[in-house]
């Protein structure tokens, strides 16, 4: 609780972290318009409202809420926001989450509620959402699941990667509608661009994107060959020790 869990990343850009398992979701103010990306845990609403509060925000300032990708701690507070402001996720990730595949979104019966998710807006690769002071480009990049983005600012060359990459490179889970295949394809087209910081969906900012991208390829192709092990994979349970 408190302002202890927001970091203001760069003027108008803020991490609002997520508790547990839950995503971190972050806050682009805009001069034409305020996103937030991934809402995270259902659990976690209060405190995302918090830290809302906390950067002098409320619920209702949100205008558009943009998903990296459709599982369930990404996605799972998107019921308080779907009624003033509009809902936009990849295509591939729209179908889940309006059609309630709990088996790809991961619900389990436990975190079920009974409100009919809605995507206004179903995004393809490349659309571009225009706040005034910043540009935000959806890149698709599928493999952790079908429906992955990364939120690209190409002016000022920062990327919100989801479950795609996280700092250090190590892997995220290759999910059921995912492929370790389009994971490696995926990230081969993020080097083909210039980013300066990495502001993921768990766990620490990196600022060393290029570094992060080569070795997420070198685990995928580990891998690939049956090489996997704790080493090249992000573990949620330590990250949970670090950020309690
Ligand atoms: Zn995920």
């Amino acid at each position: 609780m408190g302002i202890a869990d927001v970091d203001e990343l760069q003027e108008d850009v803020y991490r609002l972290r997520g508790k547990s398992r839950g995503s971190h979701s972050y806050v682009i103010r805009g001069t034409r318009g305020n996103m937030l990306i991934d809402s995270g845990l259902d659990s976690n609403y209060s405190d995302l409202k918090t830290s809302l509060h906390n950067i002098g925000m409320k619920v209702r300032d949100i205008d558009v809420v943009v998903n990296t990708h459709e599982h369930f701690d990404h996605i799972g507070a998107n019921r308080y926001f779907q009624e003033h402001a509009v809902i936009a996720a990849h295509r591939f990730a729209a179908t889940k989450m309006a059609f309630d595949d709990r088996y790809v979104t991961l619900y389990k019966s436990g975190d079920a509620n009974d409100i009919t998710m809605h995507v206004h807006l179903w995004l393809e690769n490349m659309s571009r959402i225009d706040l005034g002071n910043f540009a935000l480009d959806m890149i698709h990049t599928p493999g952790h699941t079908s429906g992955s983005i990364c939120v690209y600012e190409p002016d000022k060359k920062f990327m919100f990667t989801g479950d795609t990459l996280f700092a250090g490179g190590l892997l995220p889970v290759i999910a059921e509608s995912g492929s370790i295949g389009d994971y490696i394809n995926s990230l081969k087209s993020l080097q083909t661009r210039q980013i300066r910081e990495i502001y993921p969906g768990h766990g620490e900012v990196s600022l060393e994107p290029e570094r992060d991208i080569a070795h997420a390829i070198e685990n995928a192709f580990k891998l690939l060959r049956g090489e996997g092990n704790a080493e090249i994979t992000f573990r949620r349970d330590v990250e949970d020790d670090k950020t309690p």
